[in-house]
């Protein structure tokens, strides 16, 4: 048995791929103690890790101070979460052993606490991966698309973070790639080599095992006997970039007068009172069982997270990406190109344009096909499964 560090500040996607693992982990022997925000407390509790937690208002604010226009702000914030998390987490395992880290790939900090730590480091990777240079050229066309006097401040800011953790915490940083990506000496990426934009880049550090699905359902959210037999269609922005009442207004005039069954999840931002008047054959939630839900789905509308995608995917049902923000316009991109479905844009979207994209998608065979190939792959590539065996093969190099 080993002692494992968890360590994942990030949203819901960055979260629900490590749950089976983590399961999976302690079924194998390991303890593991999982560091997160509050909101996350009674679902990971559930896979019989034990929760600490750090400020998730302190946490939110200082990564949003960072700036929010431009990936380098990003990469500002994710330093400014460094005083608030490591304090914190250094302070609740004073005195205690840990044989290794995992860490998320972006929030919480992980490579820093890997360091200062000493301790083997495992990348939880829920996006698709990067290398360094393809991010470092993504941050060059930054620097020459993007007026100095914009640019100038954003780097200076970055230098003078990288001297503030030097300064405080002992550990140097070498590159943006090192804050945004953490690399550790294993990465689990949770898609399929497949699947992942120029996948052969990789190097065997990076464990490609697919998708880790967990079951969201709990009885009171969620009456799925409502929705058995009726083949809906199922939309959803995701848990972040989700506050579209336009869109889902769009939605009601694409299907309020159709044949078709619609679950609508619009996220907790949204009050469902301000949609105005719901359709009958709609079930407009602020949250479901997204897992669940799916494996009755006949087409799903999504925002193109990387969860969304994997969970629609998995379960056999083509795909309507409408990207809002971050990697979904990469995601939208593969899904097209592997004929899994089909990307429209926000800005100009209609209602006539999303009911005709339904129709064409519902009536062409070849978007089933092409999902029922992905899904093949993703099934055969392990999940979580794959992901504890590699995390097991890891750690026989430093334990005997
Ligand atoms: N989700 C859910 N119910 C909802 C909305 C979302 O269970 O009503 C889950 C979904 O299954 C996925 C995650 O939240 O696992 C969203 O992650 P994703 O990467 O798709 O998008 P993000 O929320 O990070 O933009």
């Amino acid at each position: 048995m080993a002692r494992v560090l968890f360590i994942n500040g990030g949203s819901e996607g960055h979260i629900n791929p490590t749950i089976r693992v983590v399961q999976e982990l302690i079924s194998r022997g390991e303890e593991v103690v999982y560091f997160t925000i509050e909101a996350f407390r009674e679902r990971i509790e559930k896979t019989g890790a034990s929760v600490r937690t750090f400020d998730d208002h302190k946490f939110i604010k200082a990564f949003i101070s960072g700036g929010r226009d431009y990936l380098l702000e990003r990469i500002n914030g994710l330093l400014l979460t460094a005083d608030i998390v490591i304090p914190s987490v250094l302070d609740q395992i004073k005195g205690e052993h840990f044989d290794y880290i995992i860490h998320d790939s972006m929030f919480g900090c992980g490579r820093l606490l890997a360091q200062i730590l000493k301790l083997p480091a495992i990348n939880s990777c829920t996006s698709f991966a990067q290398t360094k240079e393809s991010f470092d050229k993504i941050l060059e066309q930054f620097s020459i698309e993007v007026p100095t006097e914009i640019v100038k401040p954003i780097y200076d800011k970055f230098q003078s973070l990288t001297v503030m953790v030097k300064e405080k915490y002992d550990v140097e940083i070498h590159s943006p790639y090192e804050v945004f990506c953490n690399p550790a000496p294993l990465t689990i990426v949770y898609t399929t080599r497949e699947f992942q934009p120029y996948g052969e880049a990789f190097d065997q550090t990076y464990k490609f095992v697919g998708p880790s699905i967990s079951s969201r359902c709990t009885q009171e959210n969620f009456d799925l006997t409502a929705i058995k037999g009726k083949n809906p269609i199922y939309i959803s922005l995701g848990t972040v970039f989700n506050q579209a009442i336009d869109f889902y207004q769009i939605c009601f005039e694409a299907f309020g007068k159709t044949d078709h069954t619609i679950v609508m999840s619009v996220g907790n931002n949204t009050q469902i009172s301000e949609l105005g008047e719901i359709p009958k054959n709609f079930f407009v939630k602020n949250y479901v069982p997204q897992t669940d839900v799916l494996q009755y789905t006949k087409l799903f509308i999504t925002h193109g997270g990387m969860n969304s995608t994997h969970e629609g995917l998995y379960y056999g049902v083509p795909l309507i990406v409408i990207p809002q923000s971050a990697d979904q316009p990469i995601i939208a991109g593969q899904v097209a190109n592997i004929g899994a479905g089909i990307t429209l844009q926000m800005r100009s979207l209609t209602a006539n344009q999303l009911r005709e994209a339904v129709d064409h998608v519902l009536s062409h065979s070849s978007y089933k096909k092409a999902v029922a190939n992905i899904r093949e792959s993703f099934r055969k590539s392990g999940g979580y499964h794959q992901a504890v065996d590699e995390i097991f093969e890891f750690k026989s190099q430093y334990h005997n």
